[in-house]
């Protein structure tokens, strides 16, 4: 099939919800992607911080393989083994007590949602339902996790929108504490933005945010779908920030490429959700599971201080770029937003970064984020670079 057939057979019979990229992934080998005819591209999207270990890892292949032999799925009324280890890797080496496994981010978010609400509801009744979330925040596309995320674009077209989340200012314990107060149970927050621009918060913050939370009772909710699975160069990015959060979400790069997702909580809430109050179908299908196994397994400590060593030497070289071509360069491990000048075409840069076949992201309004896979090579880091300066700087 051709690009042409292949894109006229996508506008004949899919929704057209995507504004898709003129390009066609056929198949990929490390950070590298091919096209339909064998077109290389240095892929620094890793399908929005999904392949994690790239495509094709072998040890990631030979999971999957011997699990999909063995068996595909059971459903969650059986016990499963992939399932159970998962679940004990994450625990042992997060400082996390409990797992539920879903399907993707904005799922794994309307469990951390109902676990806040249940927590809540359990220990005061009804009436502490609210939970603060962060201006310019991403939390997911369903009714729910739409007004959880605090960008007004995304409260449009699909009233009416579950009720309950109230807006504060990143960065500003005094927004969080005026927004919070006694019909609230919970703040959720990313760590660092990432539809959002890339924006790292505040150390500080997120400490004095956690004490406060602790000491109100206010369940502190992480959304790690972006940041977790070493993707900022710890296991989860609130290992960096010396917090526990009561629970986390997690999704995109957790199990390489297959669809999975889940909540993490501590010990105050592993208890919360009881039989009954929540549940999936496919959540920790046994595939998934053996991936995600294997994703672990690579991450060890030193894959991830190389993830940091990597991240620093992309801000590095794009931040030596010539002064005028960037405004700064920001992020934690391998998610680098580059902010871009004022009235600089964004747009027009991108496709001609796709022209010189190096795939990047954008995130907020300005900037272009860079996610590979975690196993990007340095020689597949140095072309993407010499792509960027060119087309940042006008070559
Ligand atoms: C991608 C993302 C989501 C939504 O995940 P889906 O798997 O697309 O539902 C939620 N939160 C954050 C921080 C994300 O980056």
């Amino acid at each position: 099939m051709t690009f042409e057939e292949l894109k006229a057979l996508d506008h004949q019979y899919t929704m057209q919800t995507y504004g898709r990229f003129d390009v066609a992934i056929d198949h990929g080998k490390g950070a590298t992607l091919y096209g339909l005819e064998g077109e290389e591209y240095v892929d620094f999207a890793s399908g929005i911080g999904v392949a994690s270990l790239g495509y094709g890892h072998p040890a990631w292949v030979k999971a999957v393989e011997e699990q999909a032999h063995k068996l595909a799925h059971a459903s969650n009324l059986f016990y499963t083994e992939p399932y159970a280890r998962l679940a004990q890797q994450l625990c042992q080496r997060t400082g996390m007590s409990a797992v539920f496994f879903a399907n993707g981010g904005g799922e794994a978010n309307e469990g951390i949602i109902k676990l806040a609400r249940k927590y809540s509801f359990d220990k005061y009744g009804k009436g502490r339902s609210t939970i603060v979330t962060l201006r310019n925040s991403f939390h997911g596309r369903t009714i729910t996790t739409l007004n959880a995320t605090g960008q007004d674009v995304f409260h449009n077209y699909f009233f009416p929108f579950t009720e309950g989340f109230r807006y504060a200012l990143a960065d500003d314990l005094d927004s969080v504490k005026a927004q919070a107060g006694e019909d609230t149970c919970a703040v959720l927050i990313e760590l660092v933005q990432g539809e959002g621009g890339v924006l790292p918060l505040d150390k500080t913050f997120v400490r004095e945010l956690a004490n406060w939370c602790q000491e109100k009772d206010y369940l502190l909710l992480v959304d790690e779908v972006q940041t977790g699975v070493g993707r900022t160069g710890s296991l989860f990015c609130f290992q960096q920030y010396s917090i526990l959060p009561d629970a986390v979400t997690f999704a995109k790069g957790i199990a390489g490429g297959l669809p999975m997702a889940g909540v993490m909580a501590n010990e105050k809430c592993r208890n919360v959700l009881t039989p009954g109050t929540h549940a999936t179908t496919f959540g920790g299908n046994p595939i998934a599971a053996a991936a995600a196994l294997a994703v672990l397994n690579e991450l060890d400590d030193a894959f991830l201080a190389g993830v940091n060593v990597k991240g620093e030497y992309l801000k590095e070289k794009i931040a030596s770029f010539r002064a005028d071509c960037v405004e700064t360069v920001r992020g934690l491990g391998l998610m680098v937003g580059i902010v871009l000048k004022d009235g600089v075409d964004r747009a027009a840069l991108v496709k001609a970064l796709y022209d010189r076949h190096i795939l990047v992201l954008t995130a907020g309004p300005k900037t272009i984020r860079l996610l590979p896979p975690l196993v990007i090579s340095y020689e597949e880091m140095d072309r993407g670079l010499e792509a960027l300066k060119d087309v940042l700087c006008g070559a």
